[in-house]
C-alpha cells in the first residue's frame, strides 16, 4: 500500500493548484508573449497578437440542468468564453467548442444547446469553426475555447495598474448570483410538485444576469473613442475578490475599494433582504457577473465616467497597504480569495 501523504488540492486554492501545475512549464517560442496568467494568452502574429481563451463548464458544477434551459446554456458558453478576449481589450473571431454527451439527451436538446450557441455565435460576430464530441457518462460537459485579435498597441494585461490608478466597473455585480440563489430556491421548493410553478415575478433581472449574461462588449470601441487605453482589464467571472486580488497580484499593487461604491442593482438588494443575506457577499464571492474590471490613471477619469454606465469603485495603492473594503463608517475589511471552487 502506498502510504505517502497526498495533498488536498483544497490546500493549494485554485491559483495556487495552477501555479503549481505550470510551474515547470518553459515556454519555447518567441512568439508566445503571455502564456499562463492572464485572460488570454498572447500570441505574436506579426502586425498583430492573436487571442486564446479556454473555458471548461461542467454539468453539476457550472449548471443544473434542472433550472438551466439549454439554449440558455449555449448562449452562456459562449459568453464566458469571449468574455477573457475583451477583457485583453480584443475582439473575438472564432470559436471551438467540445461537448461530451450522454445517451439521456434527445437531438432536439442538442438542437437547442446549439441554437444558443449560434444566437451567441451571432451577436459577438464570431465564427463557430471546429470542435469535438464525445460520449460521457457523467453528464454534459462543454469546453469552448475563444480566439480572437488586437493591436498590439492595444492590448490590456492584469498587470499594468499603477498607484493611485482609479478602478473602474461596468454594469452592476451580485445579480448573476442572486438569480442563482433564486432558481435554487424555487427549484428545492418545486421539487415534489407535479405542475410546478416557479415564481420569478419582479426578478426577471437577476435571471436574466444568471442564465443569459452578455459581455459589455462596446466598452473597448468606447474606451478608445475617448482616447483612453486602460492600464489594466480583467473580466469579472469569479467575483470581485477573487478578480480584484488577480489584478493586485498580477501589477504589485494594493487597492482601496469603497463598499457604497459597489454597483448593485436594487433587484439584487432585494433578493438579498429576501433571503436574508448580504448583497456584499454577492458582489464580492458569487461570480458569474461577466462585466469588466479596468484601471485607468487618474487624469483620464472624467472622460470615462462620463461614458455612463461606468463606475469608480475605488483606487490604487501601493502593495504594502493591501486590498481593502472600506467600510461607510471608515472600517477597513481585508479582501481575501475564497477557495476553490
Ligand atoms: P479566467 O477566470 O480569466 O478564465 P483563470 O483564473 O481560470 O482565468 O485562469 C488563470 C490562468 O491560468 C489563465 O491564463 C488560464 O489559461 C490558466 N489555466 C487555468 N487552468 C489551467 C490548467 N489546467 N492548465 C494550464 N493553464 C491553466
Ligand atoms: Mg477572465
Amino acid at each position: 500500500m502506498n502510504t505517502e501523504k497526498k495533498t488536498d488540492i483544497a490546500e493549494y486554492g485554485e491559483f495556487g493548484l495552477i501555479d503549481h501545475l505550470s510551474s515547470k512549464f518553459e515556454n519555447k517560442h518567441s512568439t508566445t508573449i503571455k502564456g499562463i496568467g492572464d485572460d488570454a494568452a498572447v500570441i505574436d502574429a506579426g502586425d498583430h497578437y492573436v487571442l486564446i481563451s479556454s473555458e471548461l463548464l461542467l454539468e453539476g458544477i457550472a449548471f443544473d440542468l434542472v433550472y438551466t434551459p439549454l439554449q440558455h446554456l449555449g448562449y452562456k458558453a459562449v459568453t464566458v468564453a469571449v468574455s477573457d478576449i475583451y477583457a485583453m481589450n480584443g475582439t473575438p473571431t472564432q470559436l471551438t467548442l467540445g461537448i461530451g454527451i450522454s445517451s439521456r439527451f434527445a437531438v432536439e436538446e442538442l438542437d437547442s444547446l446549439y441554437e444558443g450557441i449560434r444566437l451567441g455565435c451571432k451577436h459577438y460576430g464570431i465564427d463557430l469553426v471546429g470542435g469535438d464530441t464525445t460520449s460521457s457518462v457523467t453528464g454534459l460537459s462543454i469546453a469552448v475555447t475563444a480566439v480572437g485579435r488586437v493591436d498590439k498597441d492595444k492590448i490590456c494585461y492584469r498587470s499594468g495598474a499603477k498607484i493611485n490608478d482609479v478602478i473602474c466597473i461596468t454594469g452592476d455585480l451580485g445579480g448573476a448570483y442572486m438569480g442563482l440563489r433564486l432558481l435554487d430556491r424555487e427549484g428545492r421548493v418545486l421539487k415534489n410538485i407535479a405542475d410546478p410553478k416557479p415564481s420569478f415575478e419582479g426578478y426577471e433581472y437577476l435571471l436574466r444576469r444568471q442564465l443569459s449574461p452578455e459581455v459589455p462588449m462596446s466598452l473597448n470601441q468606447l474606451l478608445a473613442d475617448a482616447g483612453v487605453k486602460p492600464t489594466s482589464m480583467i473580466d469579472l467571472s469569479d467575483g470581485l475578490a477573487s478578480d480584484l486580488l488577480q489584478v493586485c497580484r498580477a501589477s504589485g499593487v494594493g487597492a482601496k475599494v469603497f463598499l457604497d461604491r459597489l454597483p448593485i442593482a436594487s433587484e439584487t438588494f432585494k433578493m438579498a433582504e429576501e433571503l436574508n443575506t448580504d448583497p456584499v457577499i454577492a458582489v464580492m464571492n458569487g461570480g458569474e457577473d461577466y462585466e469588466m474590471m479596468f484601471t485607468i490613471s487618474l487624469e483620464d477619469r472624467d472622460k470615462v465616467l462620463g461614458l455612463g454606465g461606468i463606475e469608480q469603485i475605488g483606487y490604487i495603492v501601493a502593495e504594502d497597504r493591501g486590498v481593502n473594503l472600506t467600510t461607510p463608517d471608515g472600517e477597513m475589511i481585508a479582501v481575501t480569495a475564497p477557495g476553490f471552487k
